[in-house]
C-alpha cells in the first residue's frame, strides 16, 4: 500500500520547524513513519523533515553530560560520532555503540534517528531501554522555550510520550560516566536486527555510586529493578542466581505470562554477569 497524499517540507532550522509544526507530523529517519504512513496508520497532511535541523544535528559536552542532537543517526553513533567527546567516559562510548549497531539493519539504522525512536516510543526499542537505564534527560523545544525531561518520565505508556502537540524532541542529555563504568545489555530476538522480545540493560558506576537495572520489551515504558541492582552492587556476582533475577522480574508488572518473566529474567541474569564479568550461562 502507498501513503495516503500529504505536503513535504524540510526545515533548515528549529524556527521554521516549528512554525509548521502545529498543522503537520515531524519527520526524523522515516523508518517508523514510512511504514506507518504507507499502512495508512496515520494521515498526516503536512511533513516536516526536521533530520537536517541545526540543533538537532549538535553532539557536545554540557553540564556533565554528553548532549546527543536529537538528528544523529543510529549508524552515526554506531561509527563511533560520539567516541571524541566521550574519550573520559569509553565504557560509555563503548555502550553506545553495542547499542547501536543492534538496531535493525544497516540501511534502518543510515536514516533512522535517535529522537525519532524515542518519540515513537515503541517499548521494544533500544534507545528507549538504553537511555532509560543511563538516566537521560530529552531536551523538548516548543514556540515556549525548551524544557527537560527526565527520560523516565518522557514515555507514559506504550507510543504514548510527554511531548506535547508543537514540540521537537531536539537532543538527549546522558551523564557522562567514570572510565571504570561497567555495563550489561542483553536483548532476545530470533533473528539479528529485529525488535526485542525480552531485554535487560544495567550500568554500575562504583565512582559515581551508581548501580542502575531496567527491562524493557514491556507492555510499556521500562521498569527498574532497583532492589536487584543494589544487591548485587553490594554482594557481588552471587546475588545474581535464577531465583534472584525471577523474583525481581516478578515483582513488577511485565504484562508476560510465566514463560515471558522467565525469559526476561534470563535477560536479566546475563546482562548482570555482563557487568560482574562472569561468564554467561
Ligand atoms: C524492519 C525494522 C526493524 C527495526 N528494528 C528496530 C530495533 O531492533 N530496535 C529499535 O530500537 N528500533 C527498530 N526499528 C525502528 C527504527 O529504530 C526507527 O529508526 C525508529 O523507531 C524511528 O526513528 P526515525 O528517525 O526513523 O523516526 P520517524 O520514523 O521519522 O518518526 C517516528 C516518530 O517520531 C516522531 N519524530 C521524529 N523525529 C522527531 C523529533 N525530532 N521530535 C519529535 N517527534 C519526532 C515522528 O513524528 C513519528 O511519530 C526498526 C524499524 C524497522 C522498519
Amino acid at each position: 500500500m502507498k501513503a495516503a497524499q500529504f505536503h513535504y517540507d524540510r526545515a533548515d532550522n528549529a524556527s521554521d520547524a516549528l512554525r509548521l509544526l502545529p498543522d503537520a507530523k515531524a519527520f526524523g529517519g522515516g523508518q517508523s513513519l514510512g511504514p506507518m504512513l504507507n499502512l495508512r496508520l496515520v494521515r498526516p497532511g503536512r511533513l516536516v523533515d526536521v533530520s537536517a535541523l541545526a540543533e538537532g544535528r549538535r553532539c557536545e559536552l554540557r553540564d556533565g553530560a554528553i548532549r546527543i542532537g536529537g538528528a544523529i543517526t543510529h549508524a552515526e553513533i554506531e561509527d563511533g560520532a560520539l567516541d571524541e567527546l566521550l574519550r573520559e567516559s569509553p565504557s560509555l562510548a563503548a555502550m553506545m555503540r553495542h547499542v547501536a549497531s543492534g538496531i535493525a539493519y544497516r540501511a534502518i539504522r543510515n536514516r533512522g534517528t535517535v529522537a525519532g525512536s524515542l518519540a515513537h516510543a515503541d517499548p521494544a526499542a533500544d534507545w528507549v531501554l538504553a537511555m532509560t537505564v543511563l538516566d537521560a534527560q530529552l531536551e523538548l523545544l516548543s514556540a515556549a522555550g525548551t524544557r527537560r525531561v527526565p527520560m523516565s518520565q518522557f514515555m507514559s505508556g506504550a507510543f504514548t510520550t510527554a511531548l506535547a502537540e508543537g514540540e521537537l524532541l531536539t537532543g538527549v542529555l546522558v551523564p557522562l560516566a567514570s572510565p571504570g563504568m561497567r555495563w550489561g545489555y542483553v536483548k532476545f530476538c530470533r533473528k539479528a536486527g529485529e525488535f526485542a522480545e525480552a531485554s535487560a540493560a544495567a550500568v554500575f558506576d562504583p565512582v559515581q555510586g551508581t548501580a542502575r537495572l531496567v527491562i524493557g520489551a514491556l507492555d510499556g515504558a521500562p521498569a527498574c529493578l532497583p532492589q536487584l541492582a543494589s544487591a548485587v552492587a553490594a554482594q557481588g556476582a552471587g546475588a545474581i542466581t535464577a531465583e534472584n533475577c525471577l523474583a525481581a522480574v516478578s515483582s513488577v508488572a511485565t504484562g508476560k505470562d510465566a514463560t515471558g518473566n522467565l525469559q526476561i529474567s534470563i535477560a536479566v541474569k546475563r546482562c548482570l554477569q555482563q557487568v560482574t564479568g562472569e561468564k554467561q550461562s
